[in-house]
């Protein structure tokens, strides 16, 4: 397996991350970001969370602030569309989207996977590709019930002290998951381990995700 640099100490990287709801980000493609920022890169990010609403948006907004500390320049944007809806809700996501579109120029794009069981993910990844069709989009994965974790081709290595600070910050910003009996810190780290070992990650941790497309330059 080769590995290929996206970006390093210095470069500057745009990246736009859209998420569903107020932790999905962070639990798919968190650890990625760090990773970035602590390496040196200087990070444009355009960060989305379309459901938010009340105390969703609150710990969103305060999460994406600490995830974003030491990036470059940091636009957050939580919209209202309704959780658990998107599909019935397709037209207005594309729209906003389309709208999205015209004010940003990313290198790199975050979204959830195609094969997420989660209809308000499977809703943003398809209006991903559709609306966004010139640039590097990775599909990032988050455990759940279903268990539709699939395998991926694109691996990111992550410092165990990365891995720590992405587990922290969930523990710290999402109180309103708690409830939910697979948000802890073993099933972020168990995950990580597993796709670390995929990749030979020297530190035993990495996120995974899957591209559809590839364009190789040459010359
Ligand atoms: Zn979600």
């Amino acid at each position: 397996m080769r590995s290929l640099p996206v970006v390093v100490r210095g470069q500057r990287l745009s990246i736009l991350c859209l998420g569903a709801h107020s932790d999905d980000i962070e639990i798919g493609a968190g650890g990625t970001i760090l990773h970035m920022i602590a390496e040196g890169a200087l990070l444009d990010i355009h960060w989305c969370v379309l459901s938010g609403s009340g105390n969703r948006a609150t710990e969103a907004h305060a999460s994406a602030l600490d995830f974003l500390a030491g990036a470059s320049s940091k636009q957050i944007e939580i919209a209202e569309f309704e959780d658990s809806y998107f599909p019935s809700q397709s037209r207005e996501l594309k729209v906003w989207l389309n709208e999205l579109r015209e004010r940003v120029s990313p290198d790199v794009i975050f979204t959830h996977a195609r094969s997420d069981a989660h209809q308000d993910h499977r809703e943003v990844n398809q209006l991903t590709t559709n609306v966004f069709r010139d640039h590097l989009v990775l599909e990032y994965e988050i455990p759940k019930w279903d268990g539709d974790l699939m395998q991926h081709n694109v691996y990111v290595p992550l410092a165990t002290a990365v891995m720590q600070r992405k587990i922290e910050l969930l523990m710290k910003h999402f109180g309103s998951q708690r409830s939910k009996d697979w948000f802890d810190e073993e099933t972020f780290s168990s995950l990580a381990r597993l796709r670390g070992m995929e990749c030979r990650s020297p530190s035993r941790f990495a996120e995974a995700f899957t591209t559809r497309k590839l364009t190789l330059e040459i010359g």
